[in-house]
């Protein structure tokens, strides 16, 4: 079983500041640094380190930003399903305080024009069995023809609506698990209590559905009527960012090694909360030694 991940990619350029700039204000940042970043680029490497076979499906553009993209990727994965298209490559600037809070500025041309249907050879890639992950970040038609067609090709479907834009609430019709946070699960359904959210998530329409809840854990609804909560282990935290990314790519993975829902929540659970503990986003995701003795662990103590 073959993991698809078709999202985003982008340069995140982040600069340290004391304060953040007022309006006509140019301020000296303390450091700055670029990363690779995007949800559909984070949850790809991911699953990757759980030893899944990962296909990363994004585009980029033609530019320097996109070469170094396609650099920072091929360290993990193999980025020859990348789509160049003429734009520039997409970017988000993070300006970080003192305090650790963060405003972030996003240009994400590519993800907006991608259409993995047209560009990638992305669906005939797809075989009976396989696992397609599709988050937030695409044309939201795009996506729901993403999820259909890789349904009728006969994959799992994973859907992470993140980042969930207003006002557009997607069709779960062909989602065979969403994965949402407690944010999303309440915008997607109006239901404030996360355990009806998930329910209600497969009342509108996904097989199975996890309601992630921070440091708290997770919920899996598992389609018959069953909702089971996960607790995340304890752990110091560091920088939450890109946490969800984890979860989302690591179960992914844990799925496509033949897991069970439940079996792959435990493990993505416990990934999510490493990557807490350390600064980063993809810097913080456990490295392929880690996640394998991580999985070896999880199982043996579930068994
Ligand atoms: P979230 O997107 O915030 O719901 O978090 C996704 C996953 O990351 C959770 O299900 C946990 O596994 C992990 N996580 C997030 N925040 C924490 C935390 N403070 N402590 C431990 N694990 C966390």
């Amino acid at each position: 079983m073959r993991v698809h991940v078709v999202g985003n990619v982008c340069v995140d350029t982040t600069f340290r500041l004391d304060r953040f700039p007022a309006a006509g204000e140019t301020l000296n940042a303390s450091d700055h640094a670029d990363g690779l970043g995007g949800k559909g680029a984070n949850q790809a490497v991911a699953a990757v380190r759980t030893g899944a076979d990962v296909r990363f499906h994004a585009a980029i553009g033609n530019d320097a930003a996109g070469a170094w993209i396609t650099d920072q990727l091929s360290r993990d994965l193999d980025a020859s399903h990348l789509t160049m298209l003429p734009l520039p490559s997409d970017r988000s600037t993070i300006l970080v305080d003192a305090r650790g809070e963060n405003l972030i500025v996003t240009g994400a041309s590519c993800a907006a024009a991608f259409d993995p249907l047209a560009a990638s050879g992305f669906i005939r890639s797809v075989e009976r069995g396989d696992i397609v992950v599709v988050q937030g970040n695409l044309d939201p038609d795009v996506t729901t023809a993403c999820l259909k067609l890789a349904r009728s090709a006969g994959a799992m479907t994973v859907f992470n609506p993140s980042p969930l834009a207003a006002g557009h609430t997607p069709s779960l019709s062909d989602v065979s698990l969403a994965i949402a946070n407690a944010g999303e699960a309440e915008q997607l359904t109006g239901i404030s209590d996360p355990d009806a959210a998930a329910r209600e998530l497969i009342r509108q329409g996904a097989d199975t559905a996890i309601v992630t809840l921070g440091a708290v854990g997770c919920l899996v609804a598992d389609g018959k009527g069953r909702v089971d909560r996960l607790v995340a282990p304890r752990v110091a935290v560091v920088d939450t960012s890109g946490a969800g990314d984890v979860f989302c790519g690591c179960l992914a993975g844990c799925l496509a090694a033949g897991m069970d829902l439940a079996a792959a929540a435990r493990i993505a659970v416990r990934a999510a909360a490493i990557s807490v503990g350390c600064a980063g986003t993809l810097g913080s995701c456990p490295d392929r030694r880690e996640m394998k003795l991580l999985m070896e662990t999880t199982e043996a103590q579930t068994a």
